[in-house]
């Protein structure tokens, strides 16, 4: 039984890291297509101002606090969750994981040849792991049945998909009944992470929880993004009363 907090309309998990890795391990060995979502302060107001969205994020089997901004919203009203699950974090978690049980991930998203540089680091940094197949991020609606043909084929039973949300959430509802792998993960910008083309936070930032003042810094062209944390807070104080 799922326990969770809303937050702005959007049911976040009350879980700790180390309850969702193991329960996302069970979700890619069990049959069937179980979904996790990484909700970001961005990503709950997106829900909050699009109630179709929002349906789609709470059709999910586990939707992360990913931000610190959503730990402080679940503590503002007073129903904390234990602590920030970073989707990137639980995706590690996960490769590492599946190279140790032998099931495959399918790596969907980023620009061209960003998901197979991708796949070139993630098998070295993780001995035995399994990349069943890669597939970039910018393809016509015409080409969406063709690829999901290309993950079920491929044998995967894990499928990180990286389109940014919320184009990757509505992605991945809307192929949900016809995806064969066991666990769909939506996680942002996270192959361009692996392929070494973005730098993840130092430690020390992710520890004082900073990794959004980091990214900030890093791309400053993310301001409008940014924007949307104190907008964010505010709404989370107003529905509160
Ligand atoms: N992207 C994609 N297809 C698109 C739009 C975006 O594959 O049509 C990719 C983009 O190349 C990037 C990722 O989606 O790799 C989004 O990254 P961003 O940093 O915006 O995501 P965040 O982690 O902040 O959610």
């Amino acid at each position: 039984m799922r326990e969770t907090v809303d937050i702005l309309g959007v049911n976040i998990d009350k879980i700790t890291a180390e309850y969702a890795l193991k329960k996302a391990e069970r979700y890619v060995r069990t049959p069937g297509v179980s979904v996790i979502y990484t909700p970001n302060p961005e990503i709950v107001m997106a829900a909050y101002e699009n109630p179709e969205f929002r349906k789609v994020l709470n059709e999910a089997d586990m939707c992360t606090p990913d931000g610190i901004g959503v730990v402080y919203a679940s503590r503002m009203i007073h129903n904390p969750v234990p602590e920030r699950v970073a989707g990137f974090d639980l995706a590690c978690g996960l490769l590492e994981s599946i190279s140790k049980t032998g099931e495959s991930v399918f790596l969907f998203g980023a620009a061209p040849g960003v998901a197979e540089t991708a796949k070139a680091r993630l098998e070295e940094k993780y001995p035995g792991l399994k990349v069943a197949g890669t597939h970039h991020g910018y393809f016509k609606p015409e080409e969406e049945a063709e690829i999901v043909e290309e993950i079920n084929a491929s044998g995967a039973s894990l499928l990180f998909v990286c389109l940014g949300a919320p184009k990757q959430e509505k992605w991945i509802h809307r192929n949900r009944e016809r995806l064969r792998v066991n666990l769909c993960m939506g996680i942002g910008g996270a192959l361009d992470v692996f392929a070494g083309n973005v730098k993840r936070a130092p430690e020390f930032f992710i520890k004082c929880n900073l990794e959004w003042f980091y990214r900030f810094c890093k791309q400053p062209s993310r301001l409008g993004r940014f924007a949307a944390l104190p907008k964010f807070m505010l709404t989370v104080r107003r529905e509160q009363r």
